[in-house]
């Protein structure tokens, strides 16, 4: 047995399923998970010592590689202080003014210690800012495990969701519509029959958990738009897109497509924290004077702000603030996706591919999917055998074809061309 089977034959003992997050436990690709040790730069060590090219880094949040000298440096000093006081500490007002600089639609920002803290907190102030229950949310976007946002459509418009977990009971799903990404029409439809009671839409900008799909311009133009006629808070959940497609986050992006594009609460975590538990949630000083102790919209973290990892999230923003620090990631994952379709198309291989900034996505499909029904269209067997044959062959991908992948400011052209290989090896 290999280490990585023995310790997962041990952890299945003592936690649920082996892991303690599920996509970790390899269901949709079968196998066993890997054990990591340690990381070290753009690769992860696993527990029977085989190293790969990591392009998960952590889901998201490690933008800079494993064991970046600045953010380890900062992580021991702060250590070396305390780890918690649940008092405020000069570093939370740090971090919040670092993100606030980047974000001009924010004035305000609460830490948290998750990003399904951040969206539920985010969902409650939209609720108490608006007076109103229901919201909007899309087939494939991920906002985290809280209650209301763990449900799936109802039969049609006039209904409401349906719990995709058991023990969310129906009535926490009541106040959730779920329509489908990019469809405008539907998202009219939705506006005109429940607009006056919409407390908010909270969407992924580019959808990472359907792997990579973005909202398109009439899309989001159209969404920001209802939210205004109707008196409705349009979320921007970048929980994932936040400082990881841009310094500017995927607002930014979406800024420069359409003028004068702002959301009304954004949503951050992963790269924030720099890989310690850290996230937040942010809009106007209107919007966020509703919030405790200020307003009465309740919200609250032992941990929240915690010293540690704020020193952690403001080594990892000052790094990436660097210039020409997203002109050479973004390169460098165009890089990757550009090769892997040039491998694809050598193979006669379906494929398409995308990226923005570090974050990156590719589909064993013609074209790129544009919503969560065709992302599932995907041949998942065939998904399962490329996956494998990376991993075999040192390239640690997402095991699961509807995760996004990330590439971080530590994967060198030898890294790129070494994972070009091994996808050639694979669709041969
Ligand atoms: N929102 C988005 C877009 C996410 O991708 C995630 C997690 O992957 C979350 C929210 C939840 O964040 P967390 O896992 O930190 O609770």
């Amino acid at each position: 047995m290999s280490q990585n089977e023995t310790l997962f034959a041990r952890a299945q003992r003592v936690i649920p399923g082996g892991v303690n997050s599920p996509v970790r436990a390899f269901r949709a690709v079968g196998g066993t998970p890997r054990f990591i040790t340690r990381g070290e730069g753009a690769c992860i060590v696993d527990a029977d010592g085989k190293r790969y090219i990591d392009y998960i880094g952590s889901w998201g949040p490690m933008i800079l590689g494993h064991g970046h000298p600045a953010v380890v440096e900062a992580v021991q000093k702060a250590v070396l202080d305390g780890f918690s006081f649940g008092a405020p500490t000069e570093r939370e007002v740090e971090l919040a003014e670092e993100i606030l600089a980047l974000v001009p639609s924010c004035e305000q920002i609460r830490l948290v210690s998750s990003g399904t803290e951040a969206t539920m907190s985010a969902i409650r102030l939209a609720r108490g800012a608006t007076q109103r229950s229901k919201f909007i949310k899309f087939e494939g976007c991920y906002h985290g495990h809280t209650d209301a946002l763990l449900v799936k459509a109802g039969s049609g418009l006039a209904t409401f969701g349906h719990p995709t977990s058991a023990g969310v009971p129906e009535a926490t799903a009541q106040h959730t519509i779920v329509l489908e990404y990019n469809n405008v029409a539907q998202l009219e439809e939705a506006f005109a029959l429940h607009g006056a009671e919409l407390a908010c839409v909270i969407v992924e900008p580019i959808a990472g958990n359907m792997n990579f799909v973005r909202a398109s311009v009439p899309f989001m133009t159209r969404m920001r738009e209802l939210c205004r006629q109707h008196g409705a808070l349009l979320v921007l959940d970048e929980v994932m897109t936040g400082f990881r497609v841009g310094l500017r986050s995927a607002q930014g992006v979406y800024a420069d497509l359409i003028p004068g594009f702002v959301p009304d609460i954004s949503v951050f975590g992963k790269v924030i924290g720099g890989g310690m538990p850290l996230a937040a949630f942010g809009a106007s000083r209107e919007i966020m004077r509703h919030l405790a102790p200020l307003g009465g919209v309740y919200q609250a973290g032992t941990l929240s702000g915690n010293p540690v990892a704020t020193a952690c999230g403001l080594a990892t923003l000052r790094e990436i603030k660097r210039p020409g620090f997203f002109d050479a990631l973004s390169a460098r994952t165009r890089r990757l996706v550009d090769g892997l379709k040039a491998v694809a198309a050598e193979n006669g291989v379906p494929f398409s591919a995308d990226s923005e900034g570090g974050m990156f996505g590719f589909f064993l499909l013609p074209e790129l999917p544009q919503n969560y029904t065709t992302v599932m269209t995907t041949d998942k067997e065939r998904f399962n055998r490329f996956f494998h044959a990376m991993l075999d062959a040192g390239v640690y991908l997402a095991p699961a074809l509807y995760e996004a992948g990330f590439v971080s400011a530590a994967h060198t052209d030898a890294d790129i061309d070494a994972t070009l290989d091994a996808a050639r090896r694979a669709l041969r």
